[in-house]
């Protein structure tokens, strides 16, 4: 049985600062952060979500097709029906980025990056997680000349051109696809001896005949003058270190974005993901967190399980809130 520290409906609408006070500031603009936004309005909760992608990262998917209910949309559709849900149903939203969070008393007070603040009697995080980088010598020289981490961004760019895909997880393997219906050739360099993919996914990679797949093998270098021209292997590709490309996508995986928790002290496990138990509440009363960047949902991280925990997290809130006016009753 968990235990809620009362947080009272009847504290402040407005605060000495003039401020509104929301019952629920959300930080995230993704799955996690919109589905918590719709539950909270279906709910009453006055609340508000700040995130500069509109959508998260699932907007930067060129096709999902394992969202029950929708079986084949763009991730950027995906990612606009959920915002759209959530505002129609009476959520705020600020495209901003929080910079800090402090608890003050009985409420939360954020600051964005404008410099903006914002009180709430509480908070959700459904920060996501942040792609990881090669650590290569030049990488940020070549963003953008060449280096992109979102095939579904810049894969036009590539028409009829040489890319490889750095990685072996599904989101590699998807990448590698959609580049294959644009690109003239495309490698898949993986340092694995067999690609995490779903097998869907795998199965088409496996019948394009401009995929050519580089097991065991390690990007260790960028190389060109103004613009990417060829990558450095760790062993030799049909005789050569090298491989020239246009273009270079890089899928390796994410990490949490740890600021935010570290600012409020909250548990992390192992992997650096927050801690969050079965209702999403996290070890400090008030913050509840969602999505990719926690460690719910045996760790499963998808769209469906981001939207699932957003929705615990609305739900737990309007049980400690409707707590602190003396109601248990959810319905
Ligand atoms: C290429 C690719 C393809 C994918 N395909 C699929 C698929 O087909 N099906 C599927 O189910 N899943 C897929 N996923 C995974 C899916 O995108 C994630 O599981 C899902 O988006 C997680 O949702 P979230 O809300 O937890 O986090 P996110 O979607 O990452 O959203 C978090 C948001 O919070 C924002 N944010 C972070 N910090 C702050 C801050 N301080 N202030 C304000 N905003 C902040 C971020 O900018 C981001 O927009 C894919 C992922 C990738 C990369």
């Amino acid at each position: 049985m968990i235990e809620y520290e009362v947080i009272s409906f009847k504290s402040l609408d407005m605060s000495e600062h003039n401020e509104k006070i929301y019952d629920i500031a959300i930080v995230g603009s993704g799955p996690a952060g919109f589905s918590a936004s719709t539950y909270a309005s279906r709910y009453k909760l006055s609340n508000i979500v700040f995130g500069k992608l509109l959508g998260g990262t699932i907007s930067e998917a060129h096709k999902v097709c394992n969202y029950p209910g929708v079986s084949d949309i763009s991730g950027l559709d995906l990612g606009m029906n959920f915002y759209n849900q959530a505002k129609d149903l009476g959520g705020e939203f600020k495209s901003e980025q929080i910079t800090d969070i402090k608890k003050q008393n009985d409420t939360f007070v954020l600051t964005s990056d404008n410099g903006n603040t914002y009180v709430s009697k509480t908070v959700i995080l459904g920060i996501g997680t942040n792609r990881n980088k090669l650590n290569l010598k030049n990488e940020d020289f070549y963003l953008g000349k060449g280096l992109s981490y979102c095939a579904t961004c810049d894969a036009m760019f590539y028409k009829e051109k040489r890319v490889a895909v750095v990685g072996g997880s599904n989101a590699a393997v998807m990448a590698a696809s959609m580049l294959s219906d644009i690109a003239k050739q495309v490698y898949i360099i993986y340092r694995g001896t067999e690609l995490r993919g779903e097998p869907v996914w795998i199965d088409e990679v496996m019948k394009k005949p401009n995929i050519e797949i580089i097991f065991t093998t390690v990007l260790i270098g960028l190389e060109g003058e103004q613009k990417l021209e060829r990558v450095k292997l760790s062993r030799a590709f049909n005789g050569q270190e090298t491989l020239d490309v246009d273009g270079l996508f890089v899928e390796i995986g994410s990490e949490p974005n740890v600021d935010l928790a570290n600012k409020l002290g909250l548990e992390l496990d192992d992997k650096k993901y927050i801690k969050v138990n079965s209702d999403q509440s996290t070890n400090m009363p008030g913050v509840w967190a969602a999505g990719d960047c926690t460690s719910a949902s045996n760790r499963f991280r998808q769209v469906i399980t981001a939207a699932s925990e957003g929705a615990i997290a609305a739900n737990s809130i309007f049980t400690a809130l409707k707590k602190g006016c003396g109601s248990t009753e959810i319905y």
